[in-house]
């Protein structure tokens, strides 16, 4: 039995209506009349209303306003708009707002209407399965992305009207494409399918389970008592989804990384969607299953994005310059023996750098590879000048900080070459200093690259001794002629006598390996006493010297050079 809204102010006119219809139809049918806007509205809350006739022109409702109410209290029953002679027109915007017929109320009669009727009637139904189409994932049912964000916005403004907990979480199957190489993709649907089913059924009927794509899914939570409470309906998901489940007669189980961000003041769906993917990535990352999004995190990784994009630009604009400490040979008076060149970088906006800030990013990137070069050719181009103006002893050595990868690519070796023969000064003015963690990789071959080094005649040293594991070992098969002993290790002998005694069997290793030995971070005249005591001569430090700029080294180290010969 079809049961019909008829919406109009005219009794006679309804009346007519109601009649006409029955002649047609007979029995199989019962109208209900409402002559206001108001009366419509409690007659669509209280019967179940298969399609309305609405007519346009109510007492309490003007223009299209009676459509929207009617749309927006039961947006699955068919409208048809009854319309007079003169309002052909509003009939029109009626049908793009999405009734979905109209009938120009002196036409009618019972045929015509009934047929309208149905038609509106199967009409509306295809839209709403078209829209559910449109807006679910066809394997599995689920919401999709679409409906996900619609969804998500609404729930964000709810959320910064009552600021109930929000969270959204982001999961990944690990290794569902193993499964769906393995077993095919009719398996791999099928396993969808089943951990779809799985996670709507784990999850309260308010929570929106979405599948984003692939193998991801989104569970969307509203009116939280908190994150705890997230990250244990994450907790749950993670296993309802390991649950062991049986594929073409085998048995797996699937682990899933999940990423939760909560919702913030100003966070949008997309921001949200974005933070807890990116949570999610840190999840499978780290291997811990479960990641919170959190925006220190986000800040950090921003910043050191905005730091290497600038970075690339640094050489080229000239904001990278060299700063040089002095290594100082003590003995009756102390006299400079050595500088080593420190990189900074003038940032336009940040002022000036240490190394520590950018180094480990050039590192990652490789940018270390050009910049270590010119490090190398801008520190033998200013010593040789220091040297041709008389401001340094023609003896001073030049040290300089060589990374993994440029030994590794054998940049290192052609950027030597170009550097000795551009800048003039003597390979035995030169000191390439690597770290133990820097050739940690393939032993055999650093040493090789190390040898062909040496070859051009400069010498090397080992720095910051004391840090690595395998330091005893290294020293006797890295051609090496330095060590420099790290200032970690100091800092804890001045205070302990143990480390005292310790530093003085260190330097006994190095220097019955016939090798010089440097002690790096003296800043107290006590250091400098235990330093000496072990019988160490070469030391650099605060005590002495920071790192000096090129403009002010000059004037700082003639203290050091002045008078007398500087000896080796
Ligand atoms: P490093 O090779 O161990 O360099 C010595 C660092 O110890 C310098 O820091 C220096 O300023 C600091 N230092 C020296 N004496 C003292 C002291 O008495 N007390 C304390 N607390 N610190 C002292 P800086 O210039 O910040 O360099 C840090 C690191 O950056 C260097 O450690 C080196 O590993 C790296 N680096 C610097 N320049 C370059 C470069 O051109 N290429 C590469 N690959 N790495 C570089
Ligand atoms: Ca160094
Ligand atoms: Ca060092």
């Amino acid at each position: 039995m079809l049961s019909l809204l008829v919406v109009e102010d005219s009794a006679a006119y309804a009346t007519l209506v109601d009649a006409m219809l029955r002649q047609a139809l007979g029995g199989a049918l019962s109208v209900h009349a409402a002559a206001s806007l108001a009366e419509a509205r409690s007659a669509l809350r209280s019967h179940n209303i298969d399609c309305v006739l609405l007519d346009l022109s109510l007492p309490d409702a003007h223009g299209l306003q009676a459509l929207e109410v009617v749309q927006a209290l039961s947006p699955s029953v068919p409208v048809i708009v009854l319309t007079g002679n003169e309002d052909e027109e509003l009939a029109i915007s009626a049908l793009q707002q999405g009734a979905q017929d109209f009938i120009a109320k002196r036409r009618a009669d019972g045929e015509l209407l009934v047929r309208c009727m149905r038609y509106a009637i199967e009409r509306k139904r295809s839209e709403l399965r078209l829209s559910h189409q449109a807006l679910h994932d066809a394997l599995t049912g689920l919401p999709n992305r679409m409906l996900l964000l619609d969804r998500l916005e609404s729930a964000l403004a709810r959320y910064h009207r009552q600021r109930r907990a929000l969270a959204l979480m982001f999961i990944d199957l690990d290794r569902f494409k193993t499964i769906n190489d393995s077993l095919g993709h009719e398996a791999g649907d099928e396993l969808l399918v089943a951990l779809a089913g799985r996670l709507r059924r784990m999850v309260r009927p308010s929570d929106t389970v979405a599948r984003f794509g692939g193998d991801e899914f989104v569970i969307l939570c509203e009116e939280l008592h908190g994150q705890d409470e997230a990250i244990h309906v994450a907790e749950r998901a993670r296993s309802v989804l390991s649950a062991p489940i049986v594929l073409r007669g085998r048995e797996i189980a699937v682990d899933a990384s999940i990423g939760i961000a909560f919702g913030g003041p100003e966070v949008s769906a997309e921001a949200l969607l974005r933070h807890a993917d990116s949570a999610m990535y840190r999840a499978k990352r780290e291997g811990s299953g479960i990641a919170l999004f959190e925006a220190a995190l986000h800040e950090a990784a921003l910043a050191a994005l905005e730091l290497e994009h600038a970075l690339r630009g640094a050489l080229e604009r000239g904001e990278l310059e060299l700063h040089y400490q002095p290594v100082v040979q003590v003995g009756e008076r102390p006299q400079l023996f050595a500088l080593e060149a420190l990189l900074r970088w003038r940032h336009s906006g940040r002022g000036l750098l240490a190394p520590e800030e950018f180094v480990p990013i050039a590192e990652e990137t490789g940018m270390i590879v050009p910049i270590g070069a010119w490090v190398l050719r801008e520190g033998a181009r200013q010593l040789s000048e220091w040297i041709k103006t008389g401001v340094l002893p023609p003896s001073t050595l030049l040290s300089v900080n060589l990374s993994g990868a440029q030994l590794a690519s054998q940049a290192a070796r052609r950027a030597l070459e170009e550097t000795l023969a551009e800048s003039g000064l003597p390979a035995r003015n030169i000191c390439l200093e690597v770290t133990e963690t820097s050739i940690a990789g393939d032993e055999r071959a650093t040493v090789r690259a190390l040898s062909q080094l040496r070859e051009l005649g400069v010498s090397l040293a080992l720095d910051d001794f004391g840090t690595g594991y395998s330091s005893l070992s290294m020293l006797r098969s890295l051609p090496v002629q330095a060590v420099k002993i790290d200032r970690a290790f100091l800092r804890q002998a001045a205070d302990d006598e143990d480390l005292a005694r310790m530093f003085g069997a260190v330097l006994g290793v190095v220097h019955a390996a016939s090798l010089h030995a440097v002690a790096e971070g003296v800043e107290s005249k006590a250091q400098l006493s235990l330093v000496r005591a072990a019988g160490c001569e070469l030391v650099q430090g605060f005590l002495f010297a920071r790192a000096l700029s090129a403009a002010e080294l000059p004037r700082r180290v003639s203290k050091l050079v002045g008078g007398g010969e500087a000896s080796r």
